[in-house]
């Protein structure tokens, strides 16, 4: 392959949108000397992105030594806008994702129980927002396995949705992008967190109505080939459990470690339409500790088996668990280092998501937007 061939030149610009993306603002001095390409190259190619778009001269560094002043290179965050949604199994969340990573809430709304009702909701909003927004991509976080590929449902277990065409069942004139809800809360975690820049094993939660999990390997996520992969909620942690779980199997690890076990084992009957209203109430009871103490000990059962099997350095948790407090963690770690293989944990850390206000998912299904606008750079 020629070295100034159309493809090289091609990842190359790639490359840098993925380094300012990291590193904004950034000279092009910078970029030189950490992607080794030729001070012209970078002049050439960033000019590239400039007038594509996709970013912007942004003042400058070194003002009070002539000569070595230094032009500072940013995202341009309004070029590129797309539209998110957190499909939730009760409640839908929306919000718009901006070329920089940053989130802006629209609303919610309760989940449609059918599918087709769902994305012609999906497709309401779209045309709504179009007319104030420029959308380019529309990125959804969904509770279950999602075909990247094909744009397709293959099971979503708590809202009994199968095999789903979302391509088929929405018509809009921008790429439509779908993951997993785990997988996007790691990407989320990965593009946002200071920890994770040297990390590169570690697994995203997400304990809902469900529990699924994001793999990051080597730095990136895993899915599997036939996009299965993470499924953790689905492993067998009581072979003499009857109990049926949503994926046809029995003592899935997800009937102990959802949240609706918390709410349906505690002594009182809790005010909410739903599971996550009900867990909401949970939250407030003065008298909540003894059954957060069991739960925490049933999540960290399967976090056992996963640190047992993967040995990452990072754990997180998400969903509607993270803002639990220091003693529920505790309560985790110290099951998880008691009964974990030793050597698994030494450099294992278990922390809460740094997403508060705006869902890891919903983050994530931006992060996947951005990623899918870097990948079709020209
Ligand atoms: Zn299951």
């Amino acid at each position: 392959m020629k070295y100034n061939s159309p493809r090289i030149k091609v990842l190359n610009k790639q490359n840098i949108l993925k380094l300012i993306h990291d590193n904004h603002p950034i000279s092009r001095a910078e970029i030189s000397e950490i992607t080794d390409l030729t001070p012209s190259s970078v002049t050439r190619l960033t000019k590239e992105l400039i007038n594509d778009g996709y970013i912007r001269e942004k003042g400058s560094i070194g003002k009070n030594s002539p000569g070595r002043r230094r032009t500072l290179l940013d995202l341009n965050e309004n070029a590129f806008v797309s539209l998110v949604f957190d499909l939730g199994v009760n409640v839908t969340t929306f919000g718009l994702g901006y070329f920089n990573g940053r989130v802006v809430l629209g609303g919610s709304f309760e989940t449609p129980k059918q599918h087709k009702d769902f994305f012609a909701k999906a497709k309401d909003i779209y045309t709504k927002l179009k007319k104030e927004h420029k959308i380019t991509r529309i990125s959804f976080s969904i509770p279950g396995m999602v075909n990247m590929t094909e744009n397709r449902i293959l099971l979503a277990p708590n809202l009994h949705w199968q095999d789903i065409s979302i391509n088929n069942l929405l018509d809009v004139d921008v790429p439509i992008l779908a993951d997993n809800e785990a997988n996007l809360s790691m990407m989320a975690e990965k593009y946002h967190s200071k920890d994770l820049k040297k990390i590169k094993e570690a697994v995203f939660i997400v304990i809902r109505e469900g529990v699924g999990t994001g793999i990051l390997l080597d730095g990136k996520i895993y899915r599997g080939p036939s996009f299965t992969a993470g499924e953790a909620g689905h492993m067998t942690v009581d072979i003499r459990s009857h109990e049926k779980c949503h994926c046809s199997n029995e003592g899935c690890w997800e009937r102990v470690a959802s949240i609706n076990w918390a709410v349906e084992n505690y002594q009182e009957k809790l005010e909410g339409r739903n599971a996550i209203e009900r867990f909401a109430s949970l939250k407030k009871k003065k008298d909540n500790r003894k059954i957060f103490e069991e739960f925490a000990r049933n999540i960290a059962v399967g976090i056992i088996n996963i640190v047992n099997v993967m040995n990452p350095q990072l754990i997180i948790l998400g969903g509607e668990v993270q803002d639990l407090g220091e003693y529920f963690f505790n309560s985790i770690e110290t099951e998880v280092k008691k009964r974990a293989l030793r050597d698994a944990t030494k450099k294992l850390k278990i922390r809460p998501t740094v997403f508060e206000t705006v869902s890891s998912n919903l983050v994530g299904a931006a992060v996947l937007a951005i990623e899918d606008i870097i990948e079709k750079v020209r």
